[in-house]
């Protein structure tokens, strides 16, 4: 016997039955993000690695050990992207965008990979929705974007999410911060874990978001970021506060929040579920303000902020809710005779064509296990299709719910299944 071969660790099938959850969650994003404006851009799946070291940076988890880097076979190093901000910066500045509109808003959703330690929430490919603002430099932009995700959230019916927000100021003011940062950190050294004490190192920021506890205790005692912020950093900061105020949008300041990339400045933010379901991965979506980046890749000076939300806990979050996503079939046609096979075959065909969601075993099969699969279908009604009804062009719906049969002329089944209200308690698709 041929051995079987299983899936990559850490990258997961989606089916039919869990797909529909997804696909609630992407249309629902497609019809929110067009409402402000963004429009969608779809970049490759790989990029050269030069892209993420100059942009997300060497030091960083992402690109110092998570990223799927390999030669191709002309010899040029490329990645799987591990993120979708860096390549539509990459594809903005390489269509020269800027010389054609001043602000330009963009959203993107697909999958993103990193090599990292699994769990709940956490996987080797997942899925983000992310959007990007070029050309405005304001708070208000840094507003509008935090509005985006909220009413997202709202949207998906996920309310129980909590807005983060910080400022890491900018070139004038965080090597200040930093080199205190810095000082302080050594002084608490053994007092970190072994990562941070190698972050310490390499990335000193990113022991201020260790889940560690001791560590925690070490961060939420050092340096505050917002003392350090430059006057035109600080009213950003204030600015941004008061739009959020303006749009009636909570939010917590986290002086503490850093986020694991090099390139963002001034305003970082995240939005962070309380729900258990999540564990330790309840960040479900973050971003902030990056106006460095695309000088930094060799583009125009633009300012940008942007967010990703990761799609995998979204769902998570909305299958804790229970609610179901599958649309059940509004008809099963089940025939009585092999004879009336054919005729139902059609049935099906012409009913699907005229709207309607129809369910037909093309296995043919007794009427009692035809009926089992109509209940077990989850179809708001079954009608049987036999020698009698094709004769004479009659049959009845019979209401799967229970209830009456309500009697229809083959020729307007799609018109009476419409007619009649939805019922409320049917049986769940399973
Ligand atoms: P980041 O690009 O790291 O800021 O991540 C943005 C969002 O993507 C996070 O808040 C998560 O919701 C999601 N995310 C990041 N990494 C993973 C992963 N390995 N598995 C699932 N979701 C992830």
């Amino acid at each position: 016997m041929s051995q079987k071969i299983n899936g990559v660790k850490g990258m997961n099938d989606l089916l039919p039955g869990e797909i529909e959850v997804w696909q609630f969650v992407e249309s629902t994003a497609r019809t929110l993000f067009g409402r402000f404006g963004y429009g969608e851009v779809r970049t490759p799946m790989v990029e050269d690695t030069a892209l993420f070291v100059r942009s997300v940076g060497e030091e960083t988890d992402i690109v110092g050990k998570e990223m799927y880097t390999f030669e191709d076979k002309g010899g040029r190093s490329l990645s799987l992207r591990p993120e979708g901000t860096a390549p539509a910066a990459r594809a903005y500045i390489e269509h020269s965008v800027s010389n054609q509109e001043p602000v330009s808003r963009w959203f993107y959703m697909g999958p993103m990979f990193r090599y990292e330690r699994m769990k709940t929430g956490r996987y080797r490919q997942f899925y983000q929705i992310g959007a990007e603002a070029y050309g405005a430099r304001e708070p208000a932009q840094d507003a509008e974007l935090m509005d985006v995700v909220v009413q997202f959230l709202e949207a998906l019916g996920l309310t129980d999410v909590t807005l983060n927000i910080n400022s890491l100021g900018d070139d004038n003011c965080r090597p200040a911060y930093h080199a205190k940062l810095v000082e302080y950190l050594n002084a608490h050294r053994e007092e970190l874990c072994a990562d941070c004490q190698q972050r310490l190192e390499r990335n000193p920021l990113r022991v201020l978001d260790c889940k560690n506890e001791k560590c925690q205790a070490v961060a939420a005692a050092g340096p505050n970021v917002l003392e350090f912020l430059c006057e035109p950093c600080r009213a950003h900061f204030t600015d941004l506060q008061r739009k959020l105020g303006v749009l009636g949008i909570k939010y917590v300041v986290n002086h503490r929040l850093v986020r694991g990339l090099d390139y963002y400045t001034r305003t970082v933010f995240e939005f962070i579920a309380s729900h258990p379901a999540l564990g330790t991965a309840s960040t479900v979506g973050g971003g902030g303000r990056y106006d460095k980046m695309m000088k930094g890749l060799g583009g125009p000076d633009v300012p940008a902020v942007g967010f990703a939300m990761g799609l995998d806990r979204l769902v998570l979050l909305l299958k804790e809710g229970g609610k179901t996503f599958t649309q059940r079939p509004d008809l099963f046609i089940a025939v009585a005779d092999e004879g009336s096979q054919d005729a139902g075959l059609a049935l099906a065909s012409r009913l699907r064509r005229e709207g309607l969601k129809v369910d037909f075993d093309t296995r043919g099969g007794s009427l009692k296990s035809q009926m089992k699969r109509a209940d077990k279908s989850g179809a708001r009604f079954t009608l049987v299709l036999g020698e009698q009804e094709r004769q004479s062009g009659q049959a009845k719906l019979k209401p799967m719910a229970g209830g009456e049969p309500i009697p229809v002329a083959l020729d307007s089944v799609a018109a009476t299944v419409r007619a009649q209200p939805e019922a409320p308690a049917a049986a769940p698709a399973s």
